[in-house]
């Protein structure tokens, strides 16, 4: 019953929810049945920071369902990708942390790797009470070498020309920047990882040893 109440057929993400007591309660009749929560780990960051290439070396490695956005984004012609992209940003949010409650509900740990999404965003969303916490990981790097990465992304060519966000160098710059002084805050949920800085490997094992924190 996390979109659905079996008793009163009332269709809705905004139920509520006891972490604590590990139950659920449908906001319309008041039935009460079991939720299993877990903690969500959120990979965040700008067009070109190294998500893609992160999510490759950690996929699979950790115990946990790695779950890539972009899947939601890019397909061949023809295919699903270009629904889906048609979707606004709210509902698209909304699938990933549904689908992320639902692994939970089976003992899975979930680490999501989105797009641009901030704290706000997914605050603002009712599926958001299907966690007891949501943490950030932002993938960034200094704005010249983001801007270096972009200009020299192949196949994004056709994504610049239809204007689409997340192929917008000085947007993703904007966006890389606010991710950077949203980590430097030591009261906000956002923690972040110099990919300019680092390697590849030396990223996946900071994100490993940031979801382990996570779990401990
Ligand atoms: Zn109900």
């Amino acid at each position: 019953m996390s979109a659905y109440c079996p008793t009163c057929g009332t269709q809705t993400a905004a139920v509520e929810v006891d972490h604590g007591a590990g139950s659920v309660t449908c906001p319309s009749c008041g039935d009460e049945r079991p939720f299993r929560s877990l903690p969500l780990h959120v990979v965040v960051g700008a067009s070109g920071t190294g998500k893609t290439t992160a999510w490759r070396r950690v996929v699979g490695t950790i115990d946990a369902a790695v779950l890539d956005w972009d899947i939601t984004t890019f397909d061949e012609d023809g295919g699903y990708g270009a629904h889906l992209r048609e979707l606004a940003d709210g509902p698209r949010t909304g699938f990933w942390l549904r689908l992320s409650a639902n692994l939970h509900r089976s003992g899975v740990q979930v680490v999501l790797f989105t797009g641009a999404v901030g704290p706000d965003e997914i605050a603002d969303r009712p599926e958001s009470r299907y966690f007891p916490t949501v943490r950030y990981l932002a993938l960034t790097c200094d704005a010249g070498t983001l801007r270096e990465r972009l200009r020299d992304r192949r196949g994004w060519e056709w994504a610049r020309d239809e204007g689409f966000p997340w192929a917008d160098l000085d947007l993703q710059t904007s966006i890389n920047a606010a991710y950077r002084e949203a980590a430097a805050d030591p009261d906000s949920p956002v923690t972040a990882v110099d990919t300019g800085e680092r390697t590849p490997p030396e990223v996946a094992t900071r994100l490993r040893e940031w979801v382990q924190r996570g779990l401990g």
